[in-house]
């Protein structure tokens, strides 16, 4: 078997050309195990496969246990009726044109698993070449994708300085995950798609109501976030995907501890939340895909 460094050198030699030297700006090469640019700034691929681009360590709101939890939620098909959304989105733009290949970027992808199931549709419904690559500042976060899914390519980067060169991107993912529009515009290319995932008013409004007394805690809008969106792109397409998910009782834990209503609370809160038995969730979220153009 291949060793996780060697796999992750032959993905990004791969690809190399896209990157950007985030210090100077320049062009970068793989050269042996390292991805070097014009002057000489080296950025080393991990044992574990993915490159840290950031050059001091980052605070992040993150933590370990939390994406270990997002990442078990993700594995027993928590939101693969929305992943199947995102690449049915992508698929069908891509029956149009001939290209054979396409860069998809998850910018703010934690610990990987959206990405890797997306690529995983695409390359069943299609018979494209699609290279995927996972960028997010949390490098707790990359160190499970690069560990979980060595198919794709990960980095630990800052989403306000990303470490590509301009209009490389076909698409460009950004679910539940802060975004930088302006550096999403420079990296996408003219015909590329940015394709944004938002939640809805009923998402997760089980443990809403569990965790907020008031009713406006309780209320969620996403209407700042779609109209930011929409101030920066043209709208091609949107769809509402809305369903109830049941999980394992075992699992319950792991949901409540992926999700920011639990963030704030006290472990008090969180017992009494899990006392409580819910085990069917409702998933409300908007899919909406923008270009530039
Ligand atoms: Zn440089």
């Amino acid at each position: 078997m291949m060793k996780k460094i060697d796999e992750a050198v032959e993905n990004f030699k791969r690809v190399d050309d896209i990157f950007k030297c985030p210090l100077c700006g320049r062009e970068m090469k793989i050269i042996g195990k390292s991805l070097i640019c014009e002057n000489k700034h080296c950025f080393d691929i991990s044992k574990q496969g993915y490159i840290n681009f950031l050059t001091r360590s980052s605070n992040n709101d993150y933590d370990k246990e939390m994406l270990e939890s997002r990442n078990i939620i993700c594995k027993c098909g928590f939101f693969d009726p929305i992943l199947k959304g995102v690449s049915d989105f992508i698929s069908n733009k891509i029956s149009s044109n001939n290209d054979p290949k396409y860069f998809i970027l998850d910018a703010g992808c934690g610990e990987g698993s959206h990405l890797n199931k997306i690529i995983n549709n695409l390359h069943e419904d299609t018979k494209r070449e699609f290279n995927g690559i996972g960028i997010d500042i949390s490098k707790d976060g990359i160190h499970i994708a690069s560990r979980e899914y060595e198919k794709q390519m990960w980095c630990v980067a800052d989403l306000a300085k990303l470490p590509f060169m301009n209009n490389q991107f076909d698409f460009i993912l950004n679910i539940f995950s802060p975004s930088n529009y302006l550096e999403f515009k420079r990296i996408l290319k003219d015909k590329g798609s940015v394709i944004k995932v938002v939640p809805e008013g009923g998402y997760l409004k089980e443990l809403r109501n569990a965790f907020y007394d008031g009713e406006d805690k309780r209320n969620y809008s996403n209407e700042k976030v779609v109209n930011h969106f929409i101030e920066n792109f043209k709208i091609i397409n949107r769809q509402r995907i809305t369903y109830n998910f049941t999980l394992e009782n075992q699992n319950i834990g792991h949901l409540i501890k992926m999700t920011p209503l639990s963030w704030s609370a006290g472990n008090e809160k969180i017992e009494k939340v899990l006392s409580m038995n819910i085990n069917s969730f409702t998933v409300d979220v908007s899919i909406i895909e923008g270009s530039i153009y």
